[in-house]
């Protein structure tokens, strides 16, 4: 059952059940009124007709005692005058052929024709006869208000007699029943049966009142206020469940989606309110939907950016702005800032930042000195716990190594676990919990109280892959630097070499200048390594390596081709001055001996006890008198090598001069790996510290934190 017919059937209920049940009563009241009403009516009329009639028999009793009690010739006049007077319609004297009429003294039996009264004076009986006729029986009915019928004898089925009523009425209305008050068509009847002082036996009828126009109007009544109802509870149901009906419909359009849909408002009730409230929701809930989608969408466009970050470029920079950018997306946040551990310096560093105020609003390459000390602050507290942080802390909030901010979120920014990870210090290693490699903080979310644990979950996402970004950037850096440096003596490997080699050739040969190569070989370094041992053999190397760098100009390049052969790399030289630094570099190992055993000393003199005397023998060969091409150079160097090792060694040769080469184009050089201007020292994979040119520096233990 709908709504709108269980509120029409609740409301006829309400009306119609009052109405019908006090119809309902008023009729059986008006019935029973008239009712009573006509037994009342009946009751009156039956005593009056008793007590016309009684008096009519005392008056005949009177008038046979007057005449019985005069002599007896005066009696017949007597009886005459009284006739006369109408106080009899006959007066008989001593007769007694009157036993068929109604006796008043004994009135069983007898026709109701007359009635008699009897007087007794000796032998004499006086008899007063009233004869009953139509004109009586009309008097007793206009006398007691009710119709009259004289019965024709005692008991049931005597039939009428006289009666002022029509024949064929006063026919039925004789069959009642003596004493009782019976119904008869529209009339309501009650017999009277003969007694002394009253002889005949009779009934009275009086007509039933009508009250079918009554309950006629009162049914037309009901059904007036029934039809009434009936159009008031439907209006009042249609005007109730119509804006429900309303509010249902949109209701079902904002589910499948659409949620532009609004209802008629209109009324000033509680369905116009809702209707209101509605309206409001959905207009809410649509600004809502079209912020989270543009928010999504933007959200979207920056994980694309960061995945083609992550996945295109080892730039970490680039790397970290884009993931604080992606954060403050996803967050709402209003500004943040990205710093990373300076493990040289002990200090947290800014490396990226966006929107932040006051000493923190800095351009970007002053970023660097943004410093944190570690412990200091919500940031260092986080770089040293590695728990995140979210919180309050108020504008300026006291907060001297903090940017402001009313409210703030930062977590650490960890590298990936990994046991063994020359890059994770050793605590980590032990531990297995990620190191802390630096802090990402955010500042403010926009439009809401503070952050979340959502938002302190998202941002360690996002905290995590700078982590991996930072670790895999830095692992680049370091596997980079590996393959194109020798690990004991730190100087430029072999591969580098030959790079380096074909693209100062090719840069010679553009430029028309000239290079000399001089190839280092240590003289019996076999006997080193036999008399002193392995060990002692790589610290000769070592200082050997060392000697060569602090012999070199900022511009020259040494290498360790393999083994104790090393290559010095001279750009803008010639032949003059290879000798001149090849005569330095034999100095520099001849006149020093090597001290294998730093701890062993003379107590006397302070001098190495255990020390190795060693020298060096030196091929050179300048581009291009000695080769147009890397190897033809590299080749005569080696040569000119030979030739020193055979001149007794601990000496050097340049190579033997060739004859001019015809005019050749030269191939040009593809680089491998190594960026162009890598030779230059200052953007070299990793800078030979000051004052030690030649080389890059020996790998740096613990470096990559
Ligand atoms: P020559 O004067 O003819 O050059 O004699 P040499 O003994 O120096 O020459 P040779 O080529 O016979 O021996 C080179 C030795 O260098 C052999 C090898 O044991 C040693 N060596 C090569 N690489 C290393 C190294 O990394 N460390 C140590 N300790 N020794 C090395
Ligand atoms: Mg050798
Ligand atoms: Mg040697």
């Amino acid at each position: 059952m709908t709504l709108r017919g269980r509120l029409t059937t609740a409301f006829l209920a309400v009306v119609l059940g009052p109405v019908l049940l006090g119809s309902f009563f008023v009729g059986v009241t008006v019935a029973t009124v008239s009712r009573d009403r006509t037994v009342e009516r009946l009751e009156h009329a039956a005593t009056t007709v008793r007590t016309a009639i009684g008096a009519m028999c005392r008056q005949l009793q009177a008038t046979a005692d007057a005449v019985a009690v005069l002599p007896a010739a005066d009696r017949r006049s007597a009886a005459d005058q009284l006739v006369t007077r109408g106080l009899a319609s006959e007066i008989r004297i001593g007769g007694s052929d009157l036993d068929g009429r109604r006796d008043c003294a004994a009135p069983a039996g007898g026709s109701v024709t007359a009635i008699v009264a009897r007087a007794r004076q000796g032998e004499v009986t006086v008899a007063a006869v009233q004869a009953l006729d139509a004109a009586f029986v009309a008097r007793l009915a206009a006398s007691s208000g009710a119709e009259v019928t004289l019965l024709a004898g005692d008991g049931p089925g005597a039939g009428p007699a006289l009666s002022s009523e029509p024949p064929e009425i006063s026919r039925a209305v004789a069959a009642a029943l003596p004493g009782d008050v019976t119904a008869h068509g529209h009339r309501r009847l009650r017999a009277v049966t003969a007694e002394p002082g009253q002889p005949l036996p009779l009934v009275v009828s009086v007509p039933q009142p009508d009250a079918v126009g009554l309950y006629a109007l009162l049914i037309a009544g009901v059904v007036l206020v029934a039809a009434t109802a009936m159009a008031v509870a439907r209006w009042l149901a249609r005007s109730t469940t119509r804006p429900l009906e309303e509010l249902a419909w949109a209701v079902g359009k904002v589910a499948d989606g659409e949620l532009g849909t609004r209802v008629p408002v209109g009324r000033d009730d509680e369905l116009g309110r809702l209707a209101g409230t509605f309206n409001r929701m959905t207009r809410e809930l649509q600004a809502y939907v079209q912020a989270l989608t543009a928010s999504r969408d933007q959200l979207r466009g920056h994980l694309a950016i960061l995945g083609d970050t992550l996945s295109s470029t080892h730039d970490l920079h680039r790397i970290l702005e884009v993931i604080l950018q992606t954060a403050l997306s996803a967050t709402g946040a209003r500004a943040g800032i990205v710093l990373l551990l300076d493990p040289a310096d002990g200090r947290l560093v800014a490396r990226c930042a966006e929107g932040l105020t006051g000493r923190w609003d800095v351009p970007e390459a002053e970023l660097a000195a943004l410093r944190v000390p570690l412990g200091t602050g919500i940031l260092g507290a986080v770089a040293v716990t590695g728990e995140p942080r979210r919180g309050i802390c108020g504008i300026g909030g006291g907060m001297l190594d903090e940017p402001a901010c009313r409210t703030y979120v930062a977590v650490p920014i960890c590298a990936p676990a990994t046991v063994g990870d020359p890059l994770v210090p050793g605590d980590t290693v032990l531990t297995g919990q990620p190191a802390t490699l630096g802090v990402l903080a955010l500042y403010d979310r926009l439009g809401a109280d503070g952050f979340d644990d959502a938002d302190l979950l998202t941002l360690r996402t996002f905290a995590g892959q700078a982590g991996v970004a930072v670790h895999n950037v830095r692992m680049h850096e370091e596997a980079q630097r590996l393959s194109l440096t020798d690990p004991l003596t730190g100087l430029w490997n072999y591969r580098y070499l030959r790079e380096s080699l074909r693209r100062e050739v090719e840069r010679a040969s553009r430029f028309g200048r000239m290079l000399t190569v001089l190839v280092l070989d240590l003289d019996h370094f076999k006997d080193v390594n036999d008399t002193y041992g392995h060990a002692a053999g790589d610290t000769v190397l070592r200082e050997f390596a060392r000697r060569i760098r602090v012999g070199l100009r900022e511009v020259d390049v040494a290498f360790r081709q393999g083994g104790e052969e090393f290559v010095v790399l001279l750009p803008e030289t010639d032949a003059f001055g290879g000798v001149i630094v090849a005569e330095r570099l034999g100095a520099a190992i001849r006149e020093i001996p090597v001290p294998i055993d730093a701890r062993r000393q003379d107590a006397t003199t302070g001098r190495p006890l255990d020390q190795v005397s060693i020298s060096v023998s030196i091929g050179i060969a300048v581009y291009p008198e000695h080769g147009t091409t890397a190897q033809q150079v590299l080749d005569a160097a080696d040569d000119a090598l030979y030739a020193a090792k055979n001149a007794g060694r601990d000496t050097y040769r340049l190579a033997e001069s060739r004859p001019a080469p015809a005019p050749t184009v030269t191939e040009p050089v593809v680089s491998a790996g190594v960026p162009e201007g890598h030779f230059d020292h200052a953007t070299a994979p990793d800078v030979a510290a000051p004052g030690m040119p030649g080389g890059p520096q020996a790998p740096r233990q613990g470096r990559g934190r």
